[in-house]
């Protein structure tokens, strides 16, 4: 067993080794380098058609066409596309979102807000979840977005998208969704969910950092303005020469990721029952948002009497992370904890453990391990 052990899969997961093969493709001057959007000669044609056939991938992920999905360089930038996109040139425009979303909705929305935009941000409940009535009850006329996470990256807690998307499709209101969390975890069907924009990342699902894609629904017609201006690549939408081995990379994952969906949900829930079973003996610890609508490899974790920052520094063979962001000299509790309702003692008191395709039963046996003793002693001394 490698240690650290890897628990930070949310924050990112490693390349899956066949994806890595695939990526290799598109690079040196024997392979696929072309530009996908050379038009005159033979090398082009074959990006072109890497580039498309990950389109397709992506899209069949999540039952979408693959006219529906524009590549962008991650989620974050899929995040501000869709917000800024579909806010643009509407005035007295007012936007609908939580106060546990992910920074890259936060921080856009915070600032379309010093531009004068109204946004209303909604308080989960204790559990983690926004309740569709939350929604319905904040909508106004000029309501023009509503944007809302599907699996909180924090607490693994999933958001009822599907009640909540039907009644703003019936009000005429864009809904956007960050499924970054979601994709590969649990099943994701925009048939079945009414929602108008969807982001996607590609390094939360074993493809590379740098790459992600907006899903853009084609059926009612979904208008957003380009935030990236260029060559008017992915119909104007987002210019950029296109990554083409970074998409085949996100490609290669999301396809796997539709293929091990099953073995992937199975294999999480079995370790995190073992990882929790572990902990059983422990008293004092507990569990933060909903322990039953949430995906298995996300695991927060409150300890009584103990903070997280020395919890990690016990915690040396475990690669964690604790709902804090360091910000600057101060450390900040996570606003997400702070979000469903934490002291910023009890936030400060808490780790996120976060596992995924490659990570063992053994690796969850040590880890548990670990941590009741690691308490136990810190909780002694003190
Ligand atoms: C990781 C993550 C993002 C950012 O994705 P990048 O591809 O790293 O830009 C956005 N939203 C959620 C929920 C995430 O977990």
């Amino acid at each position: 067993m490698k240690k650290p052990v890897y628990l930070d899969y949310a924050a990112t997961t490693p390349v899956d080794p066949a994806v890595a093969d695939e990526m290799i493709k598109y690079l040196t001057p024997d392979g696929l380098f072309g530009n996908p959007a050379s038009r005159t000669h033979g090398f082009g044609w074959q990006a072109e058609a890497a580039v498309e056939s990950a389109r397709g991938q992506v899209a069949s992920l999540i039952h979408a066409d693959p006219r529906e999905i524009v590549w962008t360089s991650g989620a974050t930038e899929s995040d501000n596309l869709a917000i800024k996109g579909a806010v643009a040139g509407r005035d007295n425009a007012h936007v609908i979102t939580s106060a546990i979303e992910h920074k890259a909705v936060v921080d856009t929305c915070k600032w379309l807000e010093s531009r004068g935009v109204d946004v209303t941000w909604l308080s989960p409940g204790s559990d983690g979840r926004i309740q569709p009535d939350q929604v319905f009850d904040a909508l106004r006329p000029e309501t023009v977005l509503v944007s809302l996470m599907l699996v909180n990256n924090e607490l693994g807690c999933v958001t009822d998208i599907a009640a909540i998307g039907s009644e703003l499709r019936s009000r005429g209101v864009m809904f956007h969704v960050d499924a970054a969390q979601a994709a590969g975890k649990l099943p994701v069907d925009v048939t079945a969910m009414p929602i108008d924009l969807m982001s996607l990342s590609g390094h939360k699902v074993y493809g590379p950092k740098g790459v992600g894609a907006l899903y853009v629904r084609r059926s009612p017609d979904v208008r957003i303005e380009a935030q990236i201006h260029g060559g008017g690549h992915e119909r104007g939408m987002r210019s950029g020469t296109l990554p083409t081995h970074q998409i085949a990379g996100m490609g290669k994952a999301f396809a796997m990721a539709e293929a091990c969906l099953d073995d992937d949900m199975q294999h999480l829930e079995c370790l995190r029952t073992a990882f929790l079973d572990g902990l059983k003996g422990l008293p004092g610890v507990t569990l933060n948002g909903s322990d039953a609508c949430r995906v298995p490899g996300i695991i927060n974790l409150s300890f009584d009497g103990v903070d997280a920052e020395s919890l990690m520094l016990g915690l040396r063979d475990l690669a964690v992370s604790s709902g804090s962001a360091c910000a600057s000299a101060a450390v900040e509790p996570s606003f997400v904890l702070r979000g469903i309702g934490l002291s910023d003692e009890l936030a400060h008191r808490a780790l996120r453990f976060s596992m995924g395709r490659f990570t063992t039963a053994e690796e969850i046996a040590f880890a548990s391990a670990q941590i009741v003793d690691v308490v136990t002693r810190l909780r002694a001394v003190r």
